[in-house]
């Protein structure tokens, strides 16, 4: 079978086409012939060595979805022939934590992909709580390309506490993470404004039912404000838009951040935080309970994960430009045979 490999960091040129053994399930695990696989710009930071994988050669991706072909001993409630979406939060399985499904709090937490080897190959063995059964309508193209960036922000906005009727701002809404958050949001009963650079995004958001939209460059959080101000503000831009998303939250708001792609260090001013009576909270990843209710979300159509665009299996090094050059909204993945 065929992979791509990551054989030392230098970026999407250092990924590699190659021929390697099929893998075999061990007990407890399913193998899963991909039909479809999703992008992420952890794959193109993974590349840059940000983080380094722990061993090489590495397999990028996170998101797959495809149909279980092997079952390793032991394995219930599986059998070959499956359809499944691959779930890439991975853990210990036995802590405390683990036990609790705050799997994001395991010591052994881990993101397939990123430190381990993901599912940019034909096929791939994973442990079967990671093997999630594929909702009969949910088409291949967003059941593979959905999954890390649809739960992360699912996990955002129930960490910010969203309830029906409230104001959500998405800053930065190209992104994969925000683009769900937006659909999340409306699907939930909010009413949510975004952000970008781009006035075609901003375009395309209000045609998606956004309730307005502001250029990321400006000083978005007084325009906010005259409106209302927002209650979640979904960020992971940082400091190039963190100083306005201070500013767009309704006293008592929650800024929920999950990444900084524009630098990691901001320098806040603490009475806006405390007179405003701010909270910023921390967010990555989601636990598999969340992952299901995403799951569900989508495929009830409460929410929608819309793909931008599918390249073949062997186009990845042009699908990871692609991603690079963020000219996307939506989801960007691959096709498998
Ligand atoms: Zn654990």
């Amino acid at each position: 079978m065929r992979a791509w490999q990551l054989t030392e960091i230098g970026g999407i040129d250092a990924y590699r086409l190659v021929d390697v053994p099929e893998p075999e399930p061990g007990p407890g695990q399913v193998r899963i012939a991909l039909k479809t696989v999703g992008l992420n710009h952890l794959d193109l930071w993974v590349s840059e060595g940000k983080p380094a994988p722990k061993s090489m050669p590495h397999v990028g991706g996170s998101d797959g979805a495809g149909v279980i072909d092997a079952v390793g001993e032991g394995v219930a409630g599986f059998e070959v022939g499956d359809e499944v979406i691959v779930d890439p939060t991975m853990s210990c399985g036995q802590c405390p934590k683990c036990r609790n499904d705050d799997v994001v709090y395991c010591d052994h937490f881990e993101i397939l992909g990123e430190g381990i080897p993901g599912t940019f190959t034909e096929k791939i063995v994973v442990p079967a709580i990671n093997a999630v059964r594929k909702p009969a309508k949910l088409d291949w193209d967003v059941a593979g390309t959905f999954g890390l960036a649809s739960a992360t922000a699912l996990r955002m906005l129930e960490r910010a506490r969203l309830e029906e009727g409230e104001t959500v701002l998405v800053v930065g809404i190209g992104g994969g993470v925000s683009s769900a958050a937006f659909h999340l949001a409306k699907g939930m009963g909010a009413t949510v404004y975004v952000t970008s650079r781009s006035p075609e995004k901003i375009e395309k958001a209000i045609a998606a039912g956004a309730a307005g939209g502001f250029d990321s460059a400006t000083e978005f959080g007084r325009e906010m404000t005259a409106l209302g101000g927002a209650d979640v503000v979904i960020e992971n831009v940082g400091p190039a838009t963190l100083p306005q998303s201070l500013r767009a939250a309704k006293k008592g708001g929650r800024i929920a951040i999950c990444g900084a792609t524009s630098g990691p260090k901001y320098e806040i001013t603490l009475p806006v935080v405390w007179f405003r009576q701010l909270e910023i909270i921390g967010s990555s990843m989601a636990n598999h309970a969340q992952f299901q209710r995403v799951l569900w979300r989508i495929s009830q159509g409460y929410a929608r994960s819309p793909v931008d665009r599918m390249f073949g299996f062997d186009e990845l090094p042009d699908a990871l430009r692609y991603l690079a050059s963020s000219e996307q909204m939506g989801k960007v993945g691959l096709k498998l045979g």
